[in-house]
């Protein structure tokens, strides 16, 4: 039995009222004495957003209102929206707050890249993840085909790649290595949850392990700095605020996976392009002493695209040049 209040049907005069559920998702109303009896399904439960108490309607018009929530069974509870599971938690909502007046502010004084990386770091743990087995997912189906390495070649590949890793600085997702073919150039991947996708062309484009390891490198630069996520929220700003302010992230996953999938063809900005090669350049020093290996595979990448499809993360930046002669500089400062 739920207590309450309750008004005939338009009528102000206040009752006390009690309310039971009764077999076969029937209610019955007690209001000063007078029965109502409803099916349950023919109530109109009104929100009680808005610190509003639940509202019991029934169809001849009386009004039901619970004196205590907690006892109120879930059957009777309105469909809660995302507004409501919110506001359960205030908490929730001021840091929702906190955070948005954050991103304005970091928007307003420091520019984009710093109301990305901000976003970037509260964003919650599986978003990367998902978005990027979506991404897989998607150019699996639609531009990648199974790779036609031997197995022997792909487990020594795994191997060296664990090596690599191991000398890294601890990167923000483990790091994964996954072979595929495609039709296009020879190329490589980076996507958001640390994998690291090579093309049969590329192994076969390059001569020596520390060449394939150069451009492995530039990938884990990419892991390493969370450039995937960092250019997909970009690309999805709104969308991510609003995962981050509500709690929710699958609705905006579909819309991240499908930036992500724009940046994983397309390739990076030129900035995160340098600072990935960056990235190689140092590491290709403190492994293998050189960077030779790095400016020799960029040449190779460069002169494959002359005989056909240029390799899409050098097309976005033409000035080659500039890179391999970067690459050669920072050999030479050591
Ligand atoms: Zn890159």
């Amino acid at each position: 039995m739920i207590s309450g209040i309750a008004y005939q049907a338009g009528r102000s005069d206040k009752y006390d009222a009690e309310l039971d559920m009764l077999p076969g998702d029937r209610v019955r109303l007690n209001i000063d004495g007078i029965w109502v009896e409803s099916a349950l399904s023919e109530l109109e439960l009104g929100s009680d957003v808005g610190g509003l108490r639940l509202q019991v309607r029934f169809p001849q018009g009386q009004l039901f209102i619970p004196d205590d929530m907690a006892k109120v069974p879930d059957a009777l509870r309105p469909k809660r929206g995302w507004l409501k599971r919110t506001e359960d938690n205030i908490l929730l909502v001021l840091a929702s707050v906190v955070i948005c007046l954050l991103f304005v502010w970091l928007g307003y004084f420091h520019g984009l890249p710093a109301a990305t990386r901000g976003i970037v770091s509260v964003l919650p743990d599986d978003v990367p993840e998902l978005v990027a087995e979506q991404v897989m997912t998607e150019l699996d189906k639609t531009t990648f085909q199974s790779s036609s390495l031997t197995a022997d070649k792909q487990a020594e590949l795994q191997q060296r790649f664990a090596g690599l890793v191991s000398q890294l600085p601890p990167m923000p997702f483990a790091p994964k290595l996954e072979f595929r073919s495609w039709e296009m150039g020879p190329n490589a991947f980076a996507l958001s949850n640390g994998t690291v996708v090579v093309m049969d062309s590329l192994v076969a484009l390059s001569k020596a392990p520390e060449e394939l390891d150069s451009i492995i490198l530039h990938e884990l630069g990419h892991v390493y700095h969370e450039h995937v996520m960092k250019s997909v929220v970009r690309a999805g700003l709104l969308s991510v605020a609003v995962t981050v302010m509500t709690g929710e992230s699958s609705g905006a996953i579909d819309m991240l996976a499908g930036a992500g999938t724009l940046v994983a063809v397309t390739g990076f900005s030129r900035e995160l392009e340098t600072e990935a090669d960056a990235f190689s350049a140092q590491y290709m020093m403190e492994i293998y002493g050189t960077t030779a290996p790095m400016a020799t595979m960029f040449r190779r990448l460069a002169s494959s695209s002359d005989s056909g499809e240029l390799p899409q993360w050098l097309s976005t930046h033409p000035d080659i040049d500039d890179r391999i002669q970067a690459v050669e500089n920072a050999g030479m400062t050591d």
